[in-house]
């Protein structure tokens, strides 16, 4: 069976750091979708019809309430969907299918919640923004990383600071491996986000880690927390693939 495809509208797009944007668009007839899923835009790039999959970045009760949906591209060189979405004017309309993935919260968590991400894989978790709230005024521990190579390369974080200041088990922490920090400032750590989760004593039966965005990342992760003694259900993962 053909799957459904939606309409879109694209009604916001806004350099939301050095090298990503964000975009917002209003779906018709939108989806039921659970925060941390994505989908597939479809979009015509040098007349070839084409898809990519991107994560929601907003939550489900906005497209609900709303009907708006938001996405983060990592704009890369060359890229089709990157030149098509650069260059797409307020008004245009594309389509998409979904939601895919399982990249989900489950409704018993263990101690600690451990949300890694790089780039635009942290827009799974801002889309679990409402869910995160939630869970962290039950007292749960949450600590969520970012990995970005600069301070400029950084976004979402001030709504991540701000789900950090409503409990003291609420950590939000940026891992940046390329920016020449001469004093770090608060939550703040130099190099890669492998490095600050070996800091957090990551603990089998104890943790639940979350893993989006660059393979290399993931697999190196997945590597060590195997070694620890992890197994497949206490490491979720999005792996951000190209296409062919
Ligand atoms: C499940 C899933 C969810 C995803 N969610 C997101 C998301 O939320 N945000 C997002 O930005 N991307 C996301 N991606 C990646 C996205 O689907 C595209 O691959 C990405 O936007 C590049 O597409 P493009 O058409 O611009 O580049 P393409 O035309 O596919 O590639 C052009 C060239 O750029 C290289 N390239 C492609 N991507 C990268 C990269 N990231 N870094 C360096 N070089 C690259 C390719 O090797 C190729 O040489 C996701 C991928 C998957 C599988």
């Amino acid at each position: 069976m053909a799957r459904p495809v939606f309409n879109l509208e694209l009604i916001e797009s806004t350099c939301i750091a050095s090298t990503t944007l964000g975009l917002v668009f209003r779906v018709d007839t939108p989806p039921e979708f659970e925060a941390g899923q994505f989908i597939s835009l479809l979009f015509t790039h040098k007349g070839e019809n084409l898809k990519r999959s991107y994560s929601i970045a907003s939550s489900p009760e906005k497209l609900r309430d709303e009907g708006l949906l938001d996405i983060a591209i990592g704009l890369v060189p060359n890229g089709a969907a990157s030149e098509c979405f650069a260059n797409a004017k307020v008004g245009e309309t594309f389509q998409m299918t979904g939601p895919f993935g399982v990249l989900t919260l489950p409704k018993e968590l263990p101690d600690r919640l451990i949300l890694i991400a790089t780039g635009t894989g942290v827009a799974p978790y801002r889309s679990m923004l409402p869910q995160l709230n939630a869970l962290a005024k039950q007292g749960k521990a949450i600590h969520i990383l970012m990995g970005a190579r600069q301070r400029a390369d950084l976004f979402y974080q001030n709504e991540f600071q701000r789900l950090a200041q409503t409990s003291a088990d609420v950590h939000f922490e940026t891992c940046l491996s390329r920016e020449n920090m001469v004093q770090p400032e608060a939550g703040e750590h130099q190099g890669y986000v492998q490095t600050r989760l070996a800091e957090l004593n990551p603990t089998p039966g104890q943790d639940l880690v979350y893993l989006c965005g660059n393979p290399g990342m993931i697999d190196d992760n997945v590597k060590y927390l195997t070694e620890l003694g992890f197994g497949p259900r206490q490491i979720k993962r999005e792996k951000y693939t190209f296409s062919k």
